[in-house]
C-alpha cells in the first residue's frame, strides 16, 4: 500500500430536526462531484414523500429512496461506473443491518460514506440505526446551525406534538414536519423543555 493510501471513511452527522442536514448533505455531494468523484444520494421518508432530498432552504437533488429489504452492499456495488462515495440522508430510518452494509462498503470497497440523520426520537432515545452510527463511524460531527428552542438555548432535541399537546408515548417512526398543520408536528426543544414538556408559546 502506498503512503498516499487514505482509507475510506464512514462519517455521521447528526443534529435535531431544522439544523441544515439534509443541506450538508446536498452540499457535500455537490462538492464532491466537482471533483470528479462519483457518489450516489440515497434517503428514506424524504419529506417531499418522493424519492429526492429537500431541504427547507430549498435545495433539492434527486435520491435514491432506500426500502427496508434493499440491501446497500448489493446497491452500490453493482453500480456502474464505479461509485466513489454514498451520501446517505435520513439516516435514522435505515436499518441496522443497512448501517452494517455502509461500513463494509468502507471497509471492503473503499468506498467513503457520509452520513446524515437525527440521532433520537421524540421520546430523546436514541435510534437503532444513529446508535449503530456512534458505535461504527471513524467520526461523528453534532450539527448546530443554530435551531433554537424558544427559550433561546440551543436545540437538542425533537418533540412530538400531536393536536398541539406534547407526547411521549407511541410509534417511534411517524413522518410529520415542523412546518406544517397536520395533526402530529414535530418541534425542536432544548433538553431542558423537552424534559419539562413545555412547549412555551405555541
Ligand atoms: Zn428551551
Amino acid at each position: 500500500m502506498s503512503g498516499l493510501h487514505r482509507d475510506a471513511v464512514l462519517k455521521f452527522f447528526y443534529g435535531p430536526m431544522d439544523c441544515g442536514k439534509s443541506t450538508l448533505a446536498l452540499q457535500i455531494n455537490y462538492n464532491h462531484r466537482r471533483q470528479g468523484r462519483r457518489g450516489l444520494v440515497l434517503t428514506k421518508h424524504d419529506r417531499s414523500g418522493g424519492p429526492r432530498v429537500t431541504s427547507r432552504i430549498g435545495l433539492d437533488g434527486d435520491a435514491y429512496e432506500v426500502s427496508d429489504d434493499c440491501d446497500l452492499g448489493e446497491l452500490v456495488r453493482r453500480a456502474q461506473p464505479r461509485l466513489d462515495y454514498v451520501v446517505c440522508d435520513e439516516v435514522q430510518f435505515y436499518t441496522v443491518a443497512q448501517v452494517e452494509q455502509l461500513a463494509d462498503l468502507v471497509d471492503d470497497c473503499d468506498i467513503d460514506v457520509y452520513a446524515f440523520g437525527l440521532a433520537s426520537d421524540f421520546r430523546a432515545e436514541l435510534f437503532p440505526a444513529a446508535r449503530r452510527l456512534f458505535e461504527l463511524a471513524d467520526e461523528v460531527s453534532r450539527l448546530q446551525v443554530e435551531v433554537l428552542c424558544w427559550c433561546g438555548r440551543p436545540g437538542q432535541l425533537n418533540a412530538r406534538t400531536v393536536g398541539g399537546e406534547l407526547v411521549r408515548a407511541g410509534e417511534q417512526v411517524v413522518i410529520a414536519d415542523t412546518d406544517d398543520s397536520t395533526e402530529v408536528r414535530y418541534k425542536v426543544l432544548c433538553r431542558r423543555h423537552h424534559r419539562a414538556g413545555d412547549l412555551g408559546r405555541l
